[in-house]
């Protein structure tokens, strides 16, 4: 090696030794990480290479042979009894297989080794210590010499014992294991943060550490954080032979283990409970970064011994990284078939978790506020199983000089219509539901359907040929199809297309109502379209309302008035209502009160089979001023029973309200006052 090569590993050497110790502080310190952790591990392993290659270069206060950070003040330090390591990494099956040939070789053994394998759940570690059965002190790792004490804080944790069960644990215990917060419980706890205006936690594991690092117990108290069980420190009595037994000697003491533990047999079965483990990883409730492998055997454990950083019985196979930082290179907004605006991140191409990611989601405009998204930021990118990948943080030290705060578009790029905000207040959505083309299809398929326009023949494959093809873009076009146009489509006889156009000619007379609901207009539902008929008579005066004369109305609040008041503001939606009119689509007009119709004030329920569909019944009844309502009560003035009726019947004939079958219907609505059957 030549001079010039030896200072250069010698400045990079220190330059990641100062980004390490940087990083390390961040994480351990602050719990707030600035950056992924597979991007940390590979700094780490850097430095270990070049350490290797030059071990002269090697020195105690190395990030590569210290654990962890001094205890935080605040706190008071706790020397512990023996040291709390950290543990090597494995980040392939070779890897492994090369630490399980270094055990073999070390215990000079000839037959496969035996190792306990465990989850290694993303939290933090402690140690806690039992005398005479009670729990008397917990601590931190800290810098694996001395950690902070937390005792005030893990007497709050429900999990953990503050006396052990039975009676035959040594005087001294002291047990090791991991504190962490499950993944569900971690979002209930974010979102809470949110609710409060607090700090929304990066991950379970700083979640978990901010929780247990609380000076207050009452704030750790309400932190949901477990604990299980993975070693012991001190013990006055010698333990099982086996970690597997003293495990289960642990459970046995009230003291929570994982039960994904399992006893291995050499590299190849640490192996294949990777693979079944990596396979079931996000059913897990919680988050594991790894699996721990451990010598099964204590004695061999204590033959192996370990080194300043972590011990020579273990390892950590590590999980490929779910998380890596790339540059945002812009946010393109995607309209959905229902209208939602969703910002997608376009982004340097990245490796996450063996996948190349391009794009992720970035979700909805407040969460890039929330984030403080920029364009040009490094963000953090997480893959997690067959979620899509999405953009979970910014590394805001990383944010270059020129960054401009994000403005999420006030009009929908596909079709230029308002953006209008949902009533969750979260999603934006375009207003232009009739004529934008990412709708269209979605549009004309609720336009067609049963309950609104009932064209009969109109399915979602034939709707999706004629959007595809061109043929028609707004639900007006539907009737400009003519014969020749349809009867050349896939799937479309002559007769067919003869039998649609009768169905579209047939749309035509309908209900103001119906046509209103047609309109999908954003929570315009049925009953709000029935209202806003009854109330305004005429779509003129409707269109002509303002705010004030729309909350006037039954069943509209301020939300739906704002809704209509955006629709009807575009003048495409207008275009496409006029051009339906014009095709002829018409409704009778409608009586301006509905207090002289003969079944006003009485309410119908049905039940059971009817010859006819109940839409068409429950409309015949609503023509005539009934309502028309799904349950029986004392309140209902007939029950309108078909074929098979069950439990309605049954309550009706308890309530003593009138039981009507088809002929009683026929009559009831004929004038009649409709008799019981018999
Ligand atoms: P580690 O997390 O890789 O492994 C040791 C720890 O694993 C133990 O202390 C214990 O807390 C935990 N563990 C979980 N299950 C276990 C089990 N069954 N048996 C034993 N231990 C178990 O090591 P570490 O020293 O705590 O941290 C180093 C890691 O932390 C790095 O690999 C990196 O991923 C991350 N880190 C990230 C940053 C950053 O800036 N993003 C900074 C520092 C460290």
């Amino acid at each position: 090696m030549t001079t010039t090569e030896f200072s250069s590993s010698q400045q990079r050497i220190a330059e990641l030794r100062r980004l390490l110790d940087h990083y390390n502080d961040h994480y351990y310190r602050l719990d707030d990480p600035l950056i992924p952790d597979a991007e940390y591990d590979q700094l780490f392993r850097e430095l270990q290479q070049l350490e290797a290659d030059h071990p002269e270069l090697i020195t105690r206060d190395s990030p590569t042979q210290r654990v962890g950070a001094a205890p935080q003040s605040g706190f008071q330090s706790v020397t512990h009894a023996l040291p709390m390591l950290s543990l090597d990494n494995a980040f392939s099956d070779q890897e492994l297989r090369d630490f399980d040939r270094r055990v073999s070789e070390r215990l000079a053994s000839s037959t496969a080794i035996d190792y306990v394998a465990e989850p290694k759940i993303d939290g933090l570690a402690v140690t806690l210590r039992y005398q005479q059965g009670e729990l008397i002190r917990a601590a931190t790792r800290g810098d694996g010499t001395s950690g902070e004490e937390v005792t005030h804080n893990i007497r709050t944790l429900r999990t953990i014992p503050l006396r052990l069960r039975g009676d035959d644990w040594p005087a001294l215990l002291e047990v090791r294991g991991e504190v962490y917060i499950s993944r569900a419980d971690f979002q209930r706890l974010n979102a809470a943060q949110q609710r409060s205006g607090e700090k929304r936690f990066a991950n379970p594991r700083n979640a978990a550490a901010g929780s247990l690092r609380q000076l207050d117990p009452r704030i750790c108290a309400k932190r949901p954080l477990r604990f299980t069980s993975y070693g012991i420190g001190e013990i006055s009595d010698p333990p099982p032979a086996r970690y597997a037994l003293l495990l289960e000697q642990l459970d046995r003491w009230g003291l929570p283990i994982a039960a994904e533990r399992q006893v291995v047999h050499g590299a190849e079965g640490c192996i294949a409970y990777y693979q079944q483990l990596a396979a079931r990883r996000d059913q897990l409730p919680y988050d594991i970064d790894g699996i721990v492998y451990k010598v099964d055997d204590l004695a061999d454990q204590q033959r192996l011994g370990s080194l300043s950083r972590a011990p020579r019985w273990a390892i950590a196979r590590k999980f490929p990284a779910e998380e890596q930082s790339t540059r945002l290179l812009a946010i393109d907004i995607q309209v959905g078939r229902t209208g939602v605006l969703t910002p997608v991140a376009r982004l340097e191409p990245v490796e996450v978790a063996g996948v190349t990611v391009t794009n992720a989601t970035l979700h909805n405009a407040e969460e890039i506020a929330r984030k403080e998204i920029r364009v040009g930021d490094t963000v953090v990118v997480r893959r997690a199983g067959e979620v899509i990948p999405q953009v979970v943080a910014v590394l805001h030290a990383e944010r270059p000089a020129d960054t401009t705060r994000y403005c999420f578009p006030q009009r929908c790029p596909v079709c230029g219509s308002e953006v209008i905000r949902d009533a969750d207040q979260v999603a934006l959505r375009c207003s232009g539901g009739l004529v934008c083309a990412a709708q269209r299809k979605e549009a004309i398929r609720h336009f067609a359907s049963r309950r609104a326009m009932d064209i009969e023949g109109l399915g979602d494959k034939l709707v999706e040929q004629l959007v595809d093809r061109g043929l028609i873009h707004s639900p007006a076009d539907l009737f400009t199809l003519d014969l020749a146009t349809l009867a050349a489509l896939e799937r479309m006889g002559r007769k067919s297309a003869e039998n649609l156009l009768n169905a579209l000619q047939r749309a035509k007379q309908t209900q103001l109502d119906r046509f209103l609901f047609a309109l999908g207009i954003r929570e315009v539902g049925e009953a709000t379209a029935k209202a806003l008929a009854n109330h305004f008579l005429t779509l003129e005066k409707l269109l002509a309302a303002d705010r004030e004369a729309l909350l006037a109305v039954r069943d509209v609040g301020p939300v739906v008035a704002d809704h209509l008041l955006t629709f009807f503001r575009q003048p495409d939606n207008l275009a496409v209502i006029s051009a339906l009119r014009q095709a002829g689509v018409e409704w009778p007009a409608r009586s301006p009160s509905t207090t002289t119709l003969p079944l006003h004030g009485k309410t119908v329920v049905l039940t059971g089979t009817l010859s006819r569909p109940r839409s068409t019944i429950k409309a015949e009844l609503e023509a005539q001023g009934a309502k028309v309502s799904g349950s029986i009560s004392a309140k209902s003035d007939y029950l309108i029973a078909g074929a098979d009726a069950g439990s309605k019947r049954a309550k009706a004939e308890a309530l003593g309200i009138p039981i009507l079958d088809e002929k009683g219907l026929e009559q009831l609505l004929a004038g009649g006052k409709g008799e019981p059957p018999p």
